[in-house]
């Protein structure tokens, strides 16, 4: 009898492999597995690490997880010339600038933590912050700061939330979300990996960190680096279910005749602050976590814990320029 399909033997043995194959990788891709992932966004290093029932969803919500740090990157990078936080940076001094709801919610809450911090974490820093080069070694003298410090003060952004507008009362004023946007960014992969029934997972953008649940059945560990050395931690961190962003004076800087110069800075002054070396805050999520750590290294050892002991569920550890250790009454209390 002919076959209409004749299946000659190489076809045949073809098939055969096929099924074989398919048996074989089959409970492999469905395999519950922990998954991780590296990549640079944001110019920072991200990181997402979880544990799924089906490794071949839980690779495609890692990739949910960095389409999503890529989107916020387009949306508020201060170096992509037509992202929307670019768009406001240009036109805004001239008159109010329409921005999406969710650009306008973050820079009200940015503004929240300077009502907070009495103006230590402020995004128009930007003013004199743009005239930095970190990388080139490049800094505003004193008459050029002299000339943009009065357009550092966060009065001048004025927000419309029924128009969805912002504008600055002032020329020359600039805003920059790098003290709050890998947090920001951090905690939407987190309620997207929650609202995907992830349990156990970690994602983070630099100094700033959430995690879910546990790791292998223990709390997550993150570190604390050594300010004054690249490869040494100075502490361990457990956490469960907790943010923790931290930030130094290490990440960006140049030093010119003994002085370093770094990317933080004191909105008074225009000029890096040299109290301390690192902070780090714990929370309960990572946008706050992440103003706040800048915030304290603004505000030095005194005035940065007695905010952060005056806020629910946070703490926090700072070094100062000695290589000492601060901390908040919560992490004393567990240190003694
Ligand atoms: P990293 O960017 O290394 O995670 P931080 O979270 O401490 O470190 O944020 C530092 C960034 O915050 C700077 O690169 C700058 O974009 C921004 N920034 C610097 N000084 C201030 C300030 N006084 N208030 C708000 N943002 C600031
Ligand atoms: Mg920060």
């Amino acid at each position: 009898m002919i076959s209409r399909w004749p299946i000659t033997p190489s076809m045949k043995s073809f098939k055969i492999l096929m099924f074989i194959l398919s048996m074989l990788l089959f409970p492999l891709m469905a395999i519950a597995d922990w998954l991780r992932e590296d990549a640079t966004i944001m110019g920072t290093a991200i990181n997402v690490e979880l544990w799924h029932e089906n490794s071949v969803q839980g690779w495609a919500l890692i990739q949910e997880v960095m389409d999503e740090m890529q989107r916020i990157d387009a949306l508020m990078s201060t170096y992509k010339p037509d992202s929307e936080l670019s768009r406001v940076n240009a036109g805004a001094a001239a008159g109010p600038v329409t921005v999406s709801k969710e650009l306008l919610a973050l820079i009200k809450h940015a503004l929240e933590f300077s009502d907070i911090t009495h103006g230590a974490f402020d995004i128009t820093y930007a003013s004199a912050g743009q005239h930095y080069d970190y990388r080139k070694g490049r800094r505003p003298d004193s008459n050029q700061l002299a000339e943009v410090l009065p357009a550092i003060n966060y009065h001048h952004v004025r927000l419309d939330p029924v128009n969805s507008t912002v504008q600055f009362l002032q020329p020359g004023v600039r805003i920059d979300l790098g003290g709050i946007a890998k947090g920001y960014a951090v905690d939407r992969s987190i309620v997207m990996l929650l609202s995907a029934g992830v349990r156990n997972a970690l994602v983070s953008a630099g100094g700033d960190t959430r995690v879910i649940g546990r790791h292998w059945g223990h709390p997550w560990k993150v570190g604390i680096r050594d300010p004054r050395n690249r490869d040494g931690i100075v502490s361990m961190i457990p956490l469960e279910d907790a943010a923790i962003s931290t930030s130094g004076d290490y990440e960006r800087f140049f030093e010119q005749n003994g002085v370093r110069y770094h990317h933080i800075l004191n909105p008074g002054t225009g000029v890096s602050p040299r109290e301390v070396h690192s902070t780090s805050i714990i929370g309960s999520n990572a946008t706050d976590t992440d103003a706040l750590s800048t915030s304290v290294f603004v505000m030095g050892v005194e005035k940065g814990l007695k905010l952060v002991n005056s806020l629910p569920e946070t703490e926090a550890i700072i070094i100062d320029d000695r290589g000492r250790m601060h901390y908040s009454d919560g992490l004393a209390r567990v240190a003694q």
